[in-house]
């Protein structure tokens, strides 16, 4: 899919400001510092259209970018940021939850992990509750130009063994490095292919 244009069109803290023009809309999300911004910025070749945040977890929004007027990207705040009050973690998480359960125009969630750590219990934790709540998603593993290649492959290897102990099968899996654009071509095809299956809804 070629980016004609991209538009940010305003954060919102509640589904109930989410837009009601029926455009679908594909979600990233993962934990604070994983690197969303940076995908985000790379899958839209544009430098600052997600900020690369200097304060993890800043973002307390869900954002909504228009993506070739057919789209939205949706930017999540970041999970699991140590330096916010319980409180506030859980209005977010509270929005969140409510957004990936109740958002009908929702694709699917691109759930990022970095890929130099081994398995988070977070993480997993977040995968499993989509999991049990029917969120759609797929997995994106980021920053794959910062481990070694044997333990970029092994991560990604214990990552899917871990999956496989509670789960049947394992969704889509892209490895993505926003340095190297790696992994660009894949998710905006994969957007590409899902866009072309909607079948617009009689009124
Ligand atoms: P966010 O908090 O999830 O939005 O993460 P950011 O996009 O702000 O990235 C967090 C840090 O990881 C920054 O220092 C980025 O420069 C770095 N980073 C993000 N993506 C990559 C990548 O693909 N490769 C490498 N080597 N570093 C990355």
């Amino acid at each position: 899919m070629f980016i004609k244009s991209t538009n940010y069109i305003a954060g919102h803290t509640k589904l109930s400001q989410c837009p009601k023009d029926q455009r679908p809309e594909f979600a990233f999300l993962g934990r604070s510092n994983v690197g969303k911004s940076s995908l985000i910025n790379m899958l839209c070749e544009r430098n600052k259209l997600a900020k690369v945040s200097q304060t993890p977890g800043k973002t307390r929004l869900i954002n909504y970018f228009l993506i070739n007027e057919n789209w939205y990207l949706i930017d999540l705040p970041g999970i699991g940021y140590a330096k916010v009050s319980k409180s506030q973690r859980a209005d977010w998480e509270k929005m969140i939850n409510s957004y990936l359960t109740q958002r009908k125009t929702l694709q699917v969630v691109f759930y990022l992990i970095d890929s130099r750590l081994k398995p988070q219990k977070n993480d997993l934790e977040f995968i499993n509750w989509m999991g049990a709540n029917h969120v759609p998603f797929v997995l994106v593993f980021t920053k794959a130009d910062k481990p070694k290649p044997r333990e970029l492959s092994q991560n990604i290897k214990t990552f899917k063994k871990t999956m496989l102990e509670t789960w049947e099968d394992l969704p889509e899996i892209f490895i993505t490095s926003a340095n190297k654009k790696q992994g660009r071509e894949e998710i905006l095809n994969y957007i590409h292919s899902l866009l072309q299956e909607i079948v617009p809804e009689e009124n």
